[in-house]
């Protein structure tokens, strides 16, 4: 039985892990991108898909390869879906940077490897479920009409991330991005402790560690925590104390 997820990817489990809506097929990936950024937040509370790639080429995980999320429609079960962040707004960037190329090919490598996914792509006309096994662009899924999307991978980016050896995948961050969600639980001095419910745990932090976090935050809420001074922090976690067990 191969490992569900990705040694590359930080895992975030979000509302689809644990196989909440059941186990797909591993048949078909479906390849997407993203509409602007910060999505991460909605990817992974909704359960929307089992990737996102970051333009840094930081690759996060929601939910299990082989579970099922809704990335797709009636192509939901055939198989995991991948976010590829894009700033599509800005006209002339292009949908991959280098970096989120050559990590998406690690994962790309990986499902072909562990979990048996033909390494071919196909971003023809609309098809029917069913009818193509391997990575397939959004854009080429027969779906209803209300569901149609038009998002695909370059066919040039999909040829640089098959051609050659398959890269090794780059472990995460060592740090874990803590979720929207974590609570202050006090402070005292330079030190504040914190319950993270991604781990169900108390932790003790140092300032710097927690302001990242904050910033974290902020970042997947899509609100400005710029940290301005020590001072301006401190309010910041202070407004948290209702949330305080
Ligand atoms: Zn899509």
């Amino acid at each position: 039985m191969s490992e569900p997820v990705y040694p590359g990817a930080s895992w975030e489990p979000g509302a689809a892990a644990g196989y909440n809506r059941g186990r797909n097929r591993m048949r078909t990936v479906k390849c997407h991108y993203t509409v602007g950024v910060n999505s991460g937040a909605l990817i992974r509370n909704q359960g929307l898909a089992q990737w996102l790639v970051d333009r840094d080429g930081t690759i996060h995980q929601y939910a299990e390869c082989d579970a099922i999320c809704w990335d797709s429609g009636e192509f939901n079960d055939d198989g995991p879906g991948i976010e590829v962040e894009y700033y599509e707004p800005h006209d002339g960037d292009a949908i991959f940077t280098d970096a989120a190329r050559d990590a998406t090919a690690g994962l790309v490598h990986w499902l072909h490897n562990e979990w048996g996914v033909p390494l071919d792509y196909y971003d023809g006309p609309r098809v029917a479920e069913g009818a193509f096994s391997g990575f397939i662009a959004h854009k080429s899924l027969q779906q209803r009409p209300d569901l149609q999307h038009y998002d695909y991978w370059p066919r040039e980016d999909w040829d640089r991330m098959v051609s050659g050896a398959p890269p090794e995948p780059t472990p995460p961050p060592r740090k874990r991005a803590l979720m929207a969600g974590f609570l202050v639980l006090g402070i005292d001095g330079q030190s504040v402790y914190v319950y993270d419910p991604n781990t169900h745990s108390s932790c003790l932090m140092h300032t710097n560690e927690v302001l990242e976090a904050w910033q974290n935050v902020a970042k997947v809420n899509g609100f400005d925590a710029s940290i301005h001074s020590e001072d301006w922090a401190r309010a910041l976690l202070a407004d948290a104390e209702p949330m305080r067990k």
